[in-house]
């Protein structure tokens, strides 16, 4: 297992559009977490196998964590997959929002050996924010950006949402814009959704907000495209750009199917054949380990099929693309001719306007049934 996923639930307040799995808390019990993710570890352990590539601390907000704690989790993982002090190879990305990046933190954090930073910017406009329940303001993001580099971490990527209810009048090209001129390694663009239980759902239900069309979801999502190219960036999957090469190599261990351990509550892991998840609430979590027991909720093993559409989906969804030989000519020249993909090197590969009609192209390649 040469991926590990960790994931940190808490966070201060939960934003407007936030269905996650998380634990609102004042005071982070840090020291009952690691605690819990020690145990974890330690009834995974991976006795055999040796080698990290990557590891990713998601969340909920992994800046929350004290950078002590944060020091122990990142050493006993290094330790469990015995990779030696010395190798700094290992891609260790640290989500974090703005307002928990300060020179001394990232300094702590890149001592502890995070290497790579995910910032929660989201977006530069402060009423956009504040609709958003984010508790930073436009002018953290670039100060969080400079202490990062101050301390040594370049290899900075930002979150950025789009598609926001149209009476924010949000001006997603000056965001854009901001985004470029802070000259981050990596953007990620998320197309804001309404999911069930959270307070923009509510807002909508009562006509205080409206979701966005799909024609603006579809402007916005081509002019970040345009935008981003033409400040040297490629998509090199349908919501990641990077510029010099710079992709998350963790996350393009997902899409490229390989095997991942998760720890922590809601983790997911994959062992290449079986997928199984941890029951997601913190509580839960935190007293199956003490009773000795593995915080697994369920788990599933894919059949032939599920695997292979997941392999078309996964391959669709980033620059891969699929094999030209593996499929009917003719479909497939149908979408080039349709401006959805492009044909290189004896691959199709989805363009923009493609990976806007993303999962009808894959069902129109494998004949899987729409998905409500
Ligand atoms: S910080 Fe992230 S995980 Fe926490 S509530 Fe906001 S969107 Fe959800």
């Amino acid at each position: 297992m040469h991926h590990v996923y960790l994931h940190v639930p808490f966070c201060r307040r939960r934003c407007s559009y936030c269905d996650f799995s998380i634990a609102v808390r004042k005071r982070i019990p840090a020291q009952e977490y690691v605690d819990a993710v020690l145990r974890e570890l330690a009834l995974v352990r991976p006795a055999k196998e040796s080698g990290l590539d990557t590891l990713y601390l998601g969340g909920g907000t992994p800046s929350l964590l004290p950078p002590d704690a944060l020091k122990t989790l990142l050493t006993s993982l290094r330790d469990a997959f015995h990779v030696t002090p010395s190798r700094d190879d290992v891609e260790v990305t640290l989500e974090a929002n703005p307002e928990d990046v300060t020179p001394e933190s990232a300094e702590q954090w890149r001592r502890a050996g995070v290497n790579r930073v995910s910032l929660g910017a989201q977006s530069f406009d402060a009423r956009v924010l504040q609709w958003m329940h984010r508790s930073h303001d436009a002018a953290r993001i670039a100060a969080a950006v400079r202490a990062l580099r101050g301390a040594g971490i370049d290899n900075i990527s930002l979150d950025l949402i789009f598609a926001l209810p149209a009476e924010l009048s949000r001006d997603w090209s000056r965001d854009l814009d901001l985004a470029c001129s802070l000259l981050p390694a990596h953007l990620s663009l998320y197309g804001l959704t309404v999911e069930e239980r959270t307070p923009l759902a509510r807002w909508i239900s009562r006509g205080a907000a409206t979701a966005a069309d799909d024609e603006r979801y579809a402007d916005e999502y081509l002019l970040a495209h345009a935008r981003l190219a033409a400040c040297g960036y490629r998509f090199y999957e349908v919501s990641n750009a990077a510029r010099d090469g710079r992709c998350s190599r963790h996350n393009s261990a997902y899409w490229s199917g390989c095997a991942y351990l998760g720890l922590g509550p809601a983790a997911h892991s994959f062992d290449g054949r079986a997928r199984r998840w941890n029951t997601p609430a913190w509580d839960a979590y935190r007293r199956a380990l003490a009773a000795g027991r593995a915080p697994v909720e369920s788990e599933e093993v894919l059949t032939p099929e599920q695997r292979e559409l997941e392999r078309v989906y996964l391959s669709l969804r980033t620059d891969a693309g699929v094999s030209l030989s593996a499929y009917p000519a003719n479909r497939l020249t149908a979408w080039v001719a349709a401006g959805w993909a492009r044909i290189a090197r004896g691959h199709v590969r989805l363009t923009p306007e493609g990976w806007l009609r993303l999962d009808s192209l894959v069902r129109d390649l494998t004949g899987a049934p729409a998905t409500s």
